[in-house]
């Protein structure tokens, strides 16, 4: 089974990804991990995007679907991925449909976590607090103002990809402010549904 998540920031999309990781022994792709990794290697991949993605920019597509598409030839997403961040433009989602076709391969879900970006502003206040209140290091882009360019990328890069899944009848979108086990509930809903279809 292969799912996208597509959800703004902070909208709890890697907290679901690693439920449906264990439920259904799929591989979480999430590509802000890759790069936070990459950077932390100082690699030169890392160097090259560090700036970007401190700044809460999105990094080149070039750069992104050659990411994705080497990762997902790789023996853990042979039970199938969840792709977390990955597609954020139109022209990755184009890519990466081409990819999978060629690839032989297909999207069984495509999950939009809807969310209110006020409380995500607060959410992410909340993040803060907790990082610095367990002594450990805060992440570069959990930062408000960072935030706001990040949410403002999801809406003018990310959402116009939307119309794309919908047209093709695969985009699910479930109220991503309920509680976790509730909108766990609903994406496994979903993935009954469209398993059984
Ligand atoms: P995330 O943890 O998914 O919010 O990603 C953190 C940051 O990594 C984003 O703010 C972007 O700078 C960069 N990034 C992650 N995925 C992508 C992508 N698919 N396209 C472009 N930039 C990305």
């Amino acid at each position: 089974m292969n799912i996208i998540l597509f959800g703004p920031p902070g909208a709890g999309k890697g907290t679901q990804a690693k439920i449906l990781e264990q439920k259904y022994g799929l591989k979480q792709l999430s590509t802000g991990d890759m790069l936070r990794a990459e950077m932390a290697a100082g690699s030169p991949l890392g160097v090259k995007v560090k700036g970007i993605v401190d700044a809460g920019s999105l990094v080149p597509d070039d750069i992104m679907i050659a990411i994705i598409a080497e990762r997902i030839d790789q023996p853990d997403c042979k039970n199938g991925f969840i792709l977390d961040g990955f597609p954020r433009t139109e022209a990755q989602a184009q890519e990466l449909d081409a990819m999978l076709t060629q690839k032989g391969k297909r999207l069984d879900a495509v999950i939009l976590l809807e969310v209110d970006e006020k409380i995500l502003i607060d959410r992410i206040r909340t993040r803060i607090a907790q990082t610095a209140q367990a002594g450990d290091a805060k992440r570069a882009d959990d930062d408000e103002e960072v935030l706001k360019t990040r949410l403002e990328a999801f809406r003018k890069q990310t959402a116009p990809i939307f119309p794309f899944y919908e047209k093709k009848g695969q985009l699910e979108k479930v109220d991503g402010m309920q509680p976790v086990e509730a909108v766990t509930a609903k994406i496994d809903d979903i993935l009954a549904t469209k398993k059984a279809a």
